[in-house]
């Protein structure tokens, strides 16, 4: 027996029509990075996330939520990651030529099927050589999704990219399947506490698992960075929890290059 109903229709429409979109968007350069400041506990600025965002002609200002998991279907994450790198590195490069600005960072998303690219290391390795970046300012963030396949494949592509100098995060850290044993291994920097859980400190009888993170990070001698925080309490409590680095709305927006240089010469 086969079924068929008319909003199936709609929706294959829908996600056609923004495939074809998103190809037009490439070639029409209509990617956009915002960056979203990253604190230390003392509130000074240390680096910034590139978050992508796609100007639309018709839509406007589209999420990556939206899109992302279209562009991996479809493979064209592949390309739109390239520039994201290109794009991310070229502008830190440019940060870092200000005295004000020479020690910011970069963390980058990046998603499974782009890691999982042969050619993913000779691109970031791309990237670093024609911005002129030191390869340590370059943060990969990756998910555990992509982290914990535990393949030989995802060993050894780790093991270029650290020998290439880059960081790594463990973005959205504690939300996917974690193998503790493995975690031990990884050479990550850092973790990200999801902000689901940074969002648990306002609930009273909530279990407080961005501090296990944050005990766990000490132990494992990793940087631990909450995202998410959108209250001086989010903060507060996270930082007596021993939280050093943390970004979020209560700290700073996603914003455009210039605003995030105001924001920084500003007062931090
Ligand atoms: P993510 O890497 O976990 O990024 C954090 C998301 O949380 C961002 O959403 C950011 O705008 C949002 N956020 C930051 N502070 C707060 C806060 O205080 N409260 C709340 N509620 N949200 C906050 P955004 O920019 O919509 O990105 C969503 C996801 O899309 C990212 O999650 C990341 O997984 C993916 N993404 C973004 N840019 C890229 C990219 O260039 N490449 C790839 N592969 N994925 C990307
Ligand atoms: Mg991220
Ligand atoms: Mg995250």
């Amino acid at each position: 027996v086969c079924f068929f109903d008319p909003s199936m229709l709609n929706i294959i429409a829908a996600r056609a029509e923004m495939e074809a979109d998103l190809r037009t968007g490439l070639r029409r350069h209509e990617f956009r990075l915002f960056y979203q400041p990253q604190v230390n506990s003392a509130g000074k600025w240390l680096g910034a996330e590139a978050l992508l965002r796609w100007q639309h002609p018709q839509k406007g200002m589209i999420s990556p939520a939206e899109f992302i998991p279209l562009a991996e279907e479809t493979g064209l994450i592949i390309p739109i990651g390239k520039w994201v790198l290109h794009h991310a590195c070229a502008q830190l490069a440019a940060w870092q030529s200000d005295p004000v600005s020479a020690a910011l960072t970069m963390s980058v998303n990046v998603s499974a099927k782009q890691f999982r690219q042969d050619d993913f290391v000779a691109t970031v390795r791309k990237a670093l050589q024609d911005s002129g970046l030191e390869p340590a300012c370059l943060e990969l963030e990756i998910t555990e999704s992509v982290t914990m396949a535990g393949s030989a494949l995802f060993e050894q592509r780790l093991a270029e990219l650290k020998q290439l100098g880059v960081s790594i995060a463990i973005d959205d850290f504690g939300t996917g399947f974690s193998s503790l044993s493995y975690l031990d291994k990884l050479p990550a920097n850092r973790l990200k506490i999801d902000r689901a859980f940074v969002a648990q400190i306002d609930s009273s009888s909530g279990p407080r698992i961005a501090e296990l993170i944050i005990q766990l990070g000490k132990k494992l001698n990793l940087a631990v960075i909450a995202e998410g925080i959108e209250s001086q309490k989010h903060w507060d409590y996270l930082k007596n929890a021993g939280c050093q680095e943390g970004q979020g709305y209560f700290i700073g927006m996603p914003m455009l290059e210039a605003d995030l240089m105001n924001w920084i010469k500003t007062d931090r």
